[in-house]
């Protein structure tokens, strides 16, 4: 195996649990190329374990193992096995879920989401990529999928120069999946659809916020109308937006599959549609803010409080008095803190006083690493107003 010496500083954050090594913590990487095991070793010499290496990012070793071992199919069906077997104690009511959440399954830069019969990776690495096919492999004897969709086309290839394409592996895919997620139907395009087909980690969220949910409800960013058909049965009426005719579409197909008489779909800017309704004085006792990343960097982390400042401003005055707010930011730059610091402000400036009802983050097959704060990146709070 090829070894890469690192610095003092990569091996105690190795040591403090976390599995990347930046390119400037690289003292040498003769022989080293694109997508490699290697052996991680110490200024003195002594083995860290093994991680794959990439040729362009600036995180040049993702961990794999404290342990020198060979990365090979064994390597992989034993890990994604073990994933498998965590989703089977606490996933429920869904045929639809995460099945590895890359780092938070010690397997750093891989995806892979399960879509009923239909399997969907996302390899995001040179390590993972160059796997790509002996991770097909596992998955098929794991779970004899209908077909498995590699589904690369996301942004951050960029940065391991690698290609943005999406391939069927194996298998036929429909151009709409159909899954049932807490009782409701949803239909998820695998091959266009955002992210892998629909938003999974929201699941459990879903099902909070429809515990509170009532009266006129308004759903900003709705994608494919995950919130907005999990309270449509207990609102009077739920009016959802996104800027996304595609997500759209689905949506609406996901309202008549469920007939859900009840629920609006309409295209609209959020900002636009938040501000124009305050102005109007317009009144809901239910928002739903699920916005996308405002913060993809720490260098934009401004910009991205502002932004969630002003649409929970927005939502806040536009709720009546016992009306519920369910806020959300996938930002994993902005921490718990820093969005309950902003909604509160925000609080002040409508002139409302906000009980928090819940605390909550991704469903539970999106695991959190304790020592690797990026596995935790979605915060979803549900706030009633006083
Ligand atoms: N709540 C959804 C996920 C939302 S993801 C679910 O549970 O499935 C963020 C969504 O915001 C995307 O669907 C995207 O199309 C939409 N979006 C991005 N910018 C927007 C804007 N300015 N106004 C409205 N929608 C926007």
């Amino acid at each position: 195996m090829i070894e890469v010496r690192v610095s003092r500083k990569a091996a105690d954050r190795v040591a403090s649990g976390h599995p990347w090594i930046f390119s400037s913590d690289v003292v040498s990487a003769e022989g080293a190329s694109s997508g490699i095991a290697v052996r991680v070793i110490d200024p003195r010499g002594r083995a860290l374990g093994v991680a794959h290496y990439s040729s362009s990012s600036q995180i040049s070793l993702r961990m794999l193992s404290g342990a020198v071992k060979e990365i090979d199919r064994a390597f992989f069906l034993e890990r994604i096995a073990a994933a498998f077997s965590h989703r089977r104690s606490v996933v429920r009511d869904t045929d639809a879920y995460r099945l590895v959440h890359a780092e938070g399954d010690l397997l750093p830069a891989l995806i892979v989401d399960r879509y009923a019969d239909y399997v969907v990776m996302q390899t995001l690495d040179q390590g993972m990529d160059s796997a790509r096919d002996t991770i097909a492999s596992c998955l098929a004897e794991l779970l004899a999928p209908a077909a498995i969709v590699a589904r690369n086309d996301a942004a951050v290839r960029d940065r391991e120069a690698l290609p943005r394409e999406t391939s069927v592996l194996s298998g036929e895919v429909p151009a709409a999946v159909a899954v049932r997620m807490n009782g409701i139907t949803f239909h998820a395009d695998l091959v266009g659809g955002q992210k892998t087909g629909i938003y999974l980690d929201q699941r459990e969220n879903y099902l909070a916020a429809a515990r509170y949910a009532h009266g006129h409800a308004l759903d900003c960013f709705t994608s494919s109308g995950g919130f907005a058909l999990h309270m449509a049965a207990k609102c009077e009426s739920v009016e959802a937006a996104d800027s996304s005719a595609a997500a759209l579409a689905l949506a609406e197909k996901n309202r008549q599959a469920n007939n859900a008489a009840n629920v609006e779909f309409r295209q609209a800017d959020a900002f636009e549609l938040l501000a124009g309704y305050a102005a109007q004085r317009r009144k809901f006792s239910t928002v739903v803010l699920d916005p996308p990343a405002f913060a993809k960097s720490r260098k934009n982390l401004d910009g991205a409080i502002r932004g969630y400042k002003e649409i929970n401003l927005r939502a806040l005055q536009l709720l009546e008095r016992g009306g519920i707010l369910v806020t959300c930011s996938c930002s994993h730059h902005v921490s718990e803190a820093a969005l309950l610091e902003l909604v509160a402000e925000a609080s002040l400036d409508a002139r409302r006083t906000v009980r928090v009802l819940e605390r909550r983050t991704q469903a539970q097959d999106h695991p959190i690493l304790l020592t690797v704060p990026e596995t935790h990146y979605l915060k979803c709070l549900i706030l009633q107003v006083m």
